[in-house]
C-alpha cells in the first residue's frame, strides 16, 4: 500500500486495485495500481503520545502514548532503559510501586520534558478493608494488587525498576518476584476487586519491535479505516461499500478536508469485504514490522498500524467477529446480555470483552468440530465462527473498534422524536406545528421540514439540529391536552407520576438530557471536569430515556452510554473517532453512480477519483516523473485552492481573493475582502439612529479604541447602511474562511473586562475616515448574564441591553467580533409574548445545546 517514491521523495499511497470476483460478470479486474501523494509535513508533530491537560487529537489519547506502534516504547535515565509496561518505583512523598503505562512529551513544557504516566499499586496493607483476609494476607509477601488509578510523574520521580509479573500472562513465576492477578477499582462509589485477566492487555504485552537501523529517523503512522457498507441503497444491485483511510497523525481540522480521506477502493455489491482487504491486511502486517521508505528525501524507518477502526453498529460487529446487536450478546465491546444492555448498574469492566479473551473463546470455537455444537458455543458468546480477517493485525479489536456517535445520537433522536410526535393529540400536533413555523431557529441552519409530517425525509444531520431546538418548543406549547390519552397513561405507569403535570416535565426532560448529551459527546476538546461531565449527561440519559420509553429499554444505540467515556479517553475525543464527514464523502460516491454507465461502477468511480488525485497532485506543485517539471500553470492558476482548501462541512473554507467592491479597507492583516451588500431603507436607519443619541461620539470612540486613531474625525456624513457584511479570515492554523454576518446575528465579543461575552447585530455601516479610506462598523445590542439558568430548560438566562444604554458601547470595528453564529438565543416567552416576542420582556435563554456537529 505504501512504497517511497524513485522520483519525488514524499511517502505515495499505493491502492491497488484488488483483485475481486464480480459476481455479476464472473469475471475479476486487472491489478492497477493508483497513486495518491500525501504530504508528510505533518508526521514530524507526532512522534510521541502528549501529555496535555485539554485533549483534543488523537495523540492526546491514552492509546497513543501506550502502544508501541504510536508512541515513545522506551527512555534511557541513568543509562537504565525503561519501556512501556515495566513496572518501576517512583517517589511520591514516599517510595511507591507502579506500571510504567506511557512516556509522554509534555505540551505545557517548553522545554518539550517527558512524563510518565504511571498505574498506581496496592500492598496489601493498604488494600480496602473489606477484600482484608487470610488468604490473601497469606499471599502478601509476594504479591501485589494493581489499581484502576494513574498518575503523572517527572523524570526525576522515578527511581528503579521493579520486577513484577502478572499472573495469568506467564506459566511459570519464580518464587522471589512479585506478581499481580488482581485489579482493585471502584464501580458505582464502591470498591471492587476482579481478576486481572480482565482487563486491556498493555500494548507492549502483546506488541514487540524490531529496532529500527541505527540513526534513522522513525516515523509512526495511525491508520484509522472507516468500512461503509452498501446500506438500504433504493437499488441495491448498483450500490457498494466503500472503504477509506485517514491518517491520525492529521490535526483534526485537516483530517475534516476531503483531501485527506483516501480511498482504499470499493466493495462491488456482492463482493465480500474480507476478499476484498486480504492484500491489505498481507501489507500491513510488514508495516507493523517496520519498513524504510524515503521521507523528505531521506531514508526513514516507517512503522504503521491498523489504529481504529470507524464504522456504524452493524459493520463495527462485523469487523470485531461479534454478532450483530440483534443476538444475546451483541455488543462488540461488552458481553452485557440484551435484557440488560441499559441497566447502568452493570458493571463494565468486570463484563467487557478483552482481546485475549475473546481469543480463547475463538480458539474453542474452532477447535469443536461438529457444526451445531459450533454454533452453540458462538451463540453462548455472541461470536461469529470465522473470526474477522483483521484480527491477524496487532490491536485489541474491541478497544479500538469504537461505537460512532454520529449514527448512536441520531438514532437515539429520530427514535424519540418518533414517539413524542405519536404522542401528540391533533391539538398537540397543531401546536407543534404552529410552534415550530414561528421558532427562531439558527439562522445558517437549512430550512427543516416540521417533523411531525415529514418524519422519513431527514437526514442524520437534521436530527442533530432538531434536538437542539426541540426542548424549548416543547416548552412553549406542551399541555396534558397536547398529549394523547393512552400515551398519557403509559408514562404515568412508567415513572409513577401522582398528577399529570410529571409527565410533561418529564417528557421534556427526556428531550433536555438528549440535548446535553448530544453536545457533550460532540465536545471537541476535553478536560478532566469535561470527561467527568460527559459521563453524568451519558447515565443520566440512559436512566431517564430507559425510564420513561418503554422503547429505549435495551436499546443498542442507548447502551452505547456506558462506553462513551471510555472511547473518548482512548481516542482522546468522541468526534475524532465519529463518521458524519466519512459518510458524506462515501456519500459523494455513491452519488456518482447513477451518472456512470453502471457496468463497471467500481472501476468508474475509481478512475474518476485517480483523476481527481492527479489533478490535486499537479495543482500542489507536484511533479509527473514523465515531464521533468513542475506543472506551473497549475501551480499558478487557481487549481490549488480548488483542491486543496474545500470542506465538505459548514466551514467554508475558500480562497483569498482581492476584488475589492466598495473599497472598504481592513484594519488588520487577518482580514481581507470586506465586502457590504444591500443597502436598508431610510425608514430603518432613522429608527436605528433615533435609538442612538451619541452616535457620534461613540464611532469617534470606535476609532479611538478599535481603530488606534485618536485625532478627532473630521467628518459624519459619510456614511452607508447595509443588511450584510462579508469578509475572509485567515485563522491561526493558515486557513481561509469566509465570515457573513446579517443584521439580528449573535456574535461573540472577547471583552477586556468581561470575558467572552455575546451581542446582536443591530447595525452595519461603512464610514469614510479622516485619510479617505472606508471602514466597516456594526451596532450592536448586548446581553447581559444575569447568573440564573432556566429550571426546565437548563440553560443561562440574558437579558438584552437595548441599544442606546447609556452605560453599554454600541458601535464596533468589525473585526472586534470574535465569533459569529456560535451561540444561539431563545426568547423566554411569558403569557404577553406575541408572536414569540414582546419589547417588554427581555430575558432571553442562551441555547447551550446549539453547536456546529459536523
Ligand atoms: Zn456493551
Ligand atoms: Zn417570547
Amino acid at each position: 500500500m505504501f512504497e517511497d517514491s524513485e522520483h519525488g521523495g514524499d511517502i505515495f499511497l499505493f491502492c491497488q486495485y484488488y483483485q475481486i470476483p464480480y459476481p455479476s460478470h464472473q469475471k475479476t479486474h486487472h491489478q492497477r495500481p493508483k497513486i495518491q501523494r500525501l504530504h508528510t509535513n505533518f508526521l514530524s508533530m507526532t512522534l510521541f503520545g502528549v501529555y496535555s491537560e485539554i485533549k483534543s487529537e488523537f495523540w492526546h489519547g491514552t492509546l497513543w502514548g501506550e502502544s508501541p506502534l504510536l508512541g515513545k516504547e522506551e527512555i534511557i535515565i541513568s543509562e537504565v532503559v525503561y519501556k512501556c509496561g515495566d513496572f518501576i518505583y517512583y517517589y511520591n512523598n514516599g517510595r511507591y510501586l507502579g506500571r510504567l503505562r506511557a512516556i509522554l512529551r509534555n505540551e505545557n513544557d517548553s522545554d518539550n520534558q517527558y512524563v510518565l504516566r504511571v498505574q498506581k499499586t496496592l500492598d496489601y496493607d493498604h488494600l480496602p478493608g473489606n477484600f482484608k483476609g487470610s488468604l490473601r494476607q497469606s499471599r502478601s509477601h509476594k504479591e501485589v494488587w494493581l489499581k484502576d488509578e494513574f498518575i503523572i510523574i517527572k523524570i526525576s520521580q522515578l527511581t528503579e525498576k521493579a520486577n513484577v509479573m502478572i499472573g495469568f500472562q506467564h506459566q511459570y513465576i519464580p518464587e522471589d518476584t512479585l506478581q499481580i492477578n488482581e485489579i482493585i477499582y471502584k464501580h458505582n462509589g464502591h470498591w471492587c476487586i476482579r481478576d486481572a485477566k480482565f482487563s486491556y492487555q498493555h500494548p507492549a504485552d502483546y506488541i514487540k519491535l524490531k529496532s529500527p537501523p541505527p540513526s534513522m529517523k522513525v516515523y509512526k503512522l495511525f491508520l484509522d479505516l472507516y468500512f461503509d457498507d452498501f446500506g438500504t441503497y433504493r437499488n441495491v444491485y448498483h450500490s457498494l461499500g466503500g472503504i477509506y483511510l485517514q491518517f491520525g497523525n492529521m490535526p483534526a481540522y485537516m483530517r475534516k478536508q476531503i483531501k485527506n480521506h483516501f480511498v482504499l477502493g470499493f466493495v462491488p455489491f456482492g463482493g465480500t469485504f474480507n476478499e476484498f482487504i486480504k492484500p491489505f491486511v498481507v501489507e500491513m502486517k510488514k508495516l507493523e514490522q517496520g519498513k524504510i521508505m524515503k521521507i523528505q528525501g531521506e531514508d526513514s524507518w516507517i512503522i504503521a498500524s491498523l489504529s481504529v477502526i470507524t464504522a456504524d453498529l452493524p459493520q463495527g460487529n462485523d469487523l470485531t467477529g461479534v454478532l450483530r446487536h440483534g443476538a444475546n450478546k451483541g455488543c462488540r465491546t461488552c458481553t452485557i446480555k440484551k435484557e440488560l444492555l441499559t441497566d447502568y448498574n452493570q458493571d463494565i469492566v468486570a463484563k467487557s470483552r478483552y482481546h485475549h479473551i475473546t481469543n480463547e473463546e475463538i480458539t474453542k470455537i474452532s477447535q469443536e468440530s461438529v457444526i451445531s455444537i459450533k454454533n452453540q458455543l458462538g451463540t453462548k458468546y455472541g461470536l461469529r465462527l470465522l473470526p474477522s480477517i483483521l484480527d491477524q493485525l496487532k490491536r485489541e479489536k474491541h478497544l479500538q473498534t469504537p461505537q460512532d456517535i454520529y449514527h448512536s445520537t441520531a438514532g437515539k433522536i429520530g427514535r424519540l422524536l418518533k414517539i413524542t410526535c405519536e404522542l401528540f393529540s391533533q391539538e398537540g400536533k397543531e401546536n407543534f406545528i404552529k410552534i415550530w413555523k414561528d421558532f427562531e431557529k439558527p439562522k445558517k441552519w437549512p430550512r427543516l421540514p416540521n417533523p411531525i409530517n415529514h418524519h422519513a425525509s431527514f437526514m442524520m444531520s437534521d436530527y442533530l439540529r432538531i434536538a437542539m431546538i426541540i426542548p424549548y418548543i416543547l416548552y412553549r406549547f406542551l399541555k396534558i391536552s397536547s398529549l394523547k390519552e393512552n400515551g398519557i397513561i403509559a408514562i404515568q405507569q412508567r415513572i409513577n407520576a401522582p398528577h399529570n403535570n410529571l409527565i410533561i416535565k418529564s417528557i421534556i426532560s427526556c428531550w433536555v438530557h438528549v440535548a446535553k448529551t448530544m453536545k457533550a459527546v460532540f465536545n471537541s476538546e476535553f478536560t478532566a471536569d469535561e470527561y467527568n461531565n460527559l459521563q453524568k449527561c451519558l447515565q443520566d440519559e440512559l436512566i431517564i430515556l430507559s425510564k420513561v420509553f418503554a422503547s429505549f429499554e435495551n436499546l443498542p444505540n442507548l447502551h452505547v452510554n456506558m462506553h462513551l467515556l471510555m472511547h473518548a479517553q482512548t481516542f482522546g475525543t468522541l468526534i475524532n473517532t465519529q463518521v458524519g464527514i466519512k459518510e458524506m464523502v462515501h456519500r459523494v460516491f455513491k452519488g456518482i453512480v447513477p451518472k456512470t454507465n453502471r457496468k463497471n461502477i467500481d472501476l468508474d468511480l475509481l478512475r474518476r477519483y485517480n483523476t481527481l488525485f492527479a489533478i490535486r497532485h499537479l495543482a500542489d506543485g507536484g511533479i509527473d516523473p514523465r515531464f521533468g517539471k513542475s506543472c506551473a500553470s497549475f501551480t499558478n492558476s487557481n487549481f490549488s485552492h480548488l483542491f486543496s482548501n474545500w470542506y465538505i462541512t459548514d466551514n467554508k473554507f475558500f480562497n483569498k481573493k482581492n476584488d475589492n467592491d466598495n473599497n472598504v479597507t481592513s484594519p488588520v492583516e487577518f482580514i481581507s475582502n470586506i465586502s457590504l451588500k444591500r443597502k436598508i431603507s431610510k425608514q430603518d436607519r432613522d429608527n436605528l439612529l433615533s435609538c442612538l443619541p451619541n452616535f457620534n461620539i461613540e464611532l469617534q470612540s470606535a476609532y479611538d479604541r478599535d481603530l488606534g486613531v485618536e485625532e478627532a474625525l473630521t467628518q459624519f456624513y459619510s456614511i452607508s447602511w447595509y443588511e450584510f457584511v462579508s469578509y475572509t479570515i485567515e485563522e491561526t492554523n493558515g486557513t481561509f474562511s469566509k465570515i457573513q454576518l446579517h443584521l439580528n446575528d449573535y456574535i461573540t465579543i472577547n471583552d477586556e473586562d468581561y470575558g467572552e461575552s455575546y451581542a446582536v447585530i443591530k447595525g452595519i455601516f461603512r464610514h469614510k475616515g479622516n485619510n479617505g479610506k472606508y471602514y466597516a462598523f456594526i451596532v450592536i445590542d448586548w446581553f447581559k448574564n444575569i447568573n440564573q439558568k432556566h429550571s426546565v430548560l437548563e440553560c443561562p438566562l440574558y437579558q438584552i441591553q437595548g441599544i442606546g444604554n447609556q452605560r453599554w458601547k454600541n458601535v464596533f470595528s468589525i473585526h472586534m467580533i470574535h465569533e459569529v453564529q456560535k451561540v444561539h438565543f431563545v426568547h423566554n416567552c411569558n403569557s404577553e409574548c406575541q408572536d414569540y416576542y414582546n419589547t417588554t420582556n427581555r430575558i432571553w435563554i442562551k441555547n447551550d445545546y446549539y453547536f456546529t456537529a459536523i
